[in-house]
């Protein structure tokens, strides 16, 4: 067993008919443990889906439990994470985890992608699949593979947020108590809804990466754009300014730091007919989409925090 299926034991004793212990049941295909490869990725994805966890409603128990499991499942990846109380939401909370160095002034790059949804409205499941397990397994990827690797020198912290349906109040939480001061961020990168084709049923184009917020600033782009061109992926910049001027501004916790002066980007596959629906399901999430979102965040990120 990889160090992680052993973790995996305990986590899933620790928190219930988790991922682990499905894991180990369906005695996953060798490739499964790579954190970047479709089988892992998919793996929390449909984790984060199933059932059980009645569609991660935000202020719910079952939200609770997902912040328990990222905790354990970083922690097994060899994080210290910590959690971040929300005020306005009674007993909900970020996840917070930081790969790299701790104590120097250097700027910091701020991963985020909320864990909540919508929950069970009556009586109807709202699964989240693509809003947002697809940002979570990815962003939870790519802090796997930074702490298995060890290959960048830089600083990078994880905000799993919660109760971003409710008014990106998880993000308001971070950013009134950040890890790092915001002044020395260099950019907040915001993973939600990634797992589809570009705005499914209307633009309809696969392989491709919408990217809120990034024009403007030309070395983002320029490194962008190389991780984008190395994960085969085609990176679609949009101005955020321009998003709100034809009122399509579909907030997300980007929105937070951006309205504080922090440069931040929403990195989107966008709406897709089954957004806020009982059908946005596993099943309808593009595997292929996601291995390549979580390598392209991961050359980015590695070419951001490089020292
Ligand atoms: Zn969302």
């Amino acid at each position: 067993m990889s160090r992680r299926g052993a973790g995996a034991d305990r986590a899933a004793a620790a928190a219930g008919p988790g991922r682990g212990a499905r894991r180990q049941a369906q005695d996953a295909p060798a490739t499964a443990d790579d954190p970047l490869g479709a089988a892992s990725l998919m793996a929390d994805v449909e984790w984060l889906a199933a059932p059980a966890r009645h569609g991660r409603g935000s202020r719910s128990a079952d939200a609770r439990a997902v912040a328990a499991w990222l905790g354990d499942e970083l922690r097994q990846a060899g994080y210290a994470p910590t959690t971040l109380a929300i005020p306005e939401v009674d007993d909900q909370v970020d996840v917070v985890a930081v790969y790299g160095p701790r104590d120097d002034l250097a700027p910091t790059i701020v991963v985020t992608a909320h864990y909540d949804h919508l929950g069970e409205v009556d009586g109807t499941l709202y699964p989240g699949a693509d809003d947002n397990a697809s940002g979570v397994a990815v962003a939870l990827g790519v802090a796997r593979d930074l702490a298995a690797r060890r290959d960048v020198a830089g600083r990078v912290v994880f905000v799993f947020t919660g109760a971003e349906e409710l008014g990106l109040y998880g993000a308001r939480a971070y950013a009134e108590a950040p890890a790092y001061p915001l002044g020395q961020t260099r950019v907040v990168i915001n993973l939600d809804m990634v797992g589809r084709r570009f705005f499914e049923g209307t633009a309809d184009q696969d392989a491709t990466l919408g990217a809120v917020g990034l024009p403007g600033d030309a070395t983002l782009l320029e490194l962008g754009e190389a991780a984008a061109a190395a994960a085969g992926v085609a990176l679609v910049a949009v101005s955020a300014e321009l998003l709100t001027l034809v009122g399509e501004d579909w907030r997300s916790d980007d929105w937070v730091f951006r309205d504080r002066g922090v440069p931040a980007v929403h990195l989107s596959t966008g709406l897709n007919p089954d957004y806020h629906q009982p059908t946005d399901t596993p099943d309808r999430v593009s595997r292929a989409q996601l291995e390549r979102v979580a390598r392209f965040l991961r050359g980015w990120v590695s070419r951001l925090a490089a020292r």
